[in-house]
């Protein structure tokens, strides 16, 4: 933490900088200058505002050093976190992984249609949403306990690993024995009940960047599950609101590279949410890989024109199949290998 004071600061006015840098928890460091006095706080107090230093009297700026994420910064586990899942996928690594399947969870037909598709492009984990968020009450919410029965039957027919949404508190244990990775959706990124719930299971959750999220927001949020000791947290961008109109979200690609600086974390790419239209999809799920993605989560169903949710966003099977090809070309040339 860095203080710059004002020239011409007053004693009195430094002296009060230091006793609630004090009163932090820091050591203070003091820097006189040609016309000004740097204070320098070291320590790592658990917690505090740099805003309540800049509004000091005194004070022209202040900086936060050290990072607000503890758990999830890189300095944690340096050499990047790899989550290990029941059937040897693992994410994180050198693998990259790719998760598919409809945005919902429609009928038993549907769903195992679906999972055959993702089964014979190569993908590990089947997605599909039991519990739907939709931004209108009258749109349909998702199967619910049927769905998820019908995603552990269709998991453990063909071997592929179920990810799952789970949006409220009372979900969690409902989903648990069905799911073998939650899902937090955009909107409950700062559900951070939720998180905190999350951080007392033991399997791994993926969290989704919110639509008005900053990265260090993002961050922040996963370190609500990880400070519970569930450590097997993977980040998700998925697009951010801007004032462009012509894609649904705006796929913010360097968010991938910034969370792969800032945290050790696994990051997933979702180009479906990330550009909302099935045109632009191969494109965002190449450049998500090429900027270093550990994994994509891409929508796909038997009949996108009959998807009951998010239809526009969604691959056609042979178009996944297309783009699994595609990616295994370009893996290699990053030091990666596409799972499976
Ligand atoms: C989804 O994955 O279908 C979904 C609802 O995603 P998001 O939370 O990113 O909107
Ligand atoms: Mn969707």
């Amino acid at each position: 933490m860095i203080v710059v004071m004002r020239e011409g600061a007053s004693a009195g006015q430094i002296e009060h900088v230091v006793e609630r840098l004090v009163e932090d928890g820091f050591k203070v460091h003091r820097t006189t200058g040609n016309t000004q006095i740097i204070l320098a706080g070291v320590g790592r107090p658990d917690s505090f505002d740099v805003k309540e230093y800049e509004v000091l009297d005194g004070v022209t700026e202040a900086y936060r050093i050290s990072s607000p994420y503890k758990l999830a910064g890189r300095n944690f586990a340096p050499e990047g976190t790899v989550i290990r899942f029941p059937n040897g996928v693992s994410v994180g690594g050198e693998e990259v992984v790719v998760m598919a399947g409809p945005c919902a969870v429609e009928s038993r037909e549907q769903l195992f249609a679906s999972a055959a598709i993702v089964k014979h492009a190569g993908g590990q984990f089947l997605r599909g949403g039991a519990f739907k968020p939709r931004s209108s009450p009258y749109s349909f919410q998702g199967m619910g306990l049927d769905g998820l029965k019908l995603l552990r039957e269709a998991g453990d027919t063909t071997g592929l690993l179920i990810i799952t949404e789970v949006m409220e508190i009372a979900q969690i244990e409902t989903i648990l024995p069905y799911t073998d990775c939650f899902q937090v959706g955009a909107r409950n990124m700062q559900n951070f009940n939720l998180l905190r719930e999350l951080g007392q299971v033991r399997k791994p959750v993926l969290l989704k960047r919110g639509p008005a999220a900053t990265v260090e927001e993002l961050l922040l949020s996963s370190e609500y599950i990880l400070a519970g000791g569930n450590y097997k947290v993977m980040l998700c961008e998925r697009g951010i609101k801007t004032f462009e109109t012509y894609t649904r979200n705006t796929m913010d690609i360097s968010a991938i590279p910034v969370v792969k600086k800032l945290s050790h974390l696994p990051i997933i790419g979702d180009p479906s949410h990330g550009s909302g239209r099935r045109d632009l999809v191969a494109a965002m799920a190449r450049a998500a890989l090429a900027a270093g993605a550990d994994g994509l989560i891409i929508e796909v169903h038997p009949n996108p024109e009959k998807a009951v949710s998010d239809g526009a966003q969604t691959l056609f099977p042979e178009q996944l199949e297309a783009l699994m090809g595609e990616l295994r070309a370009i893996a290699p040339a990053l030091g990666r290998r596409l799972a499976g």
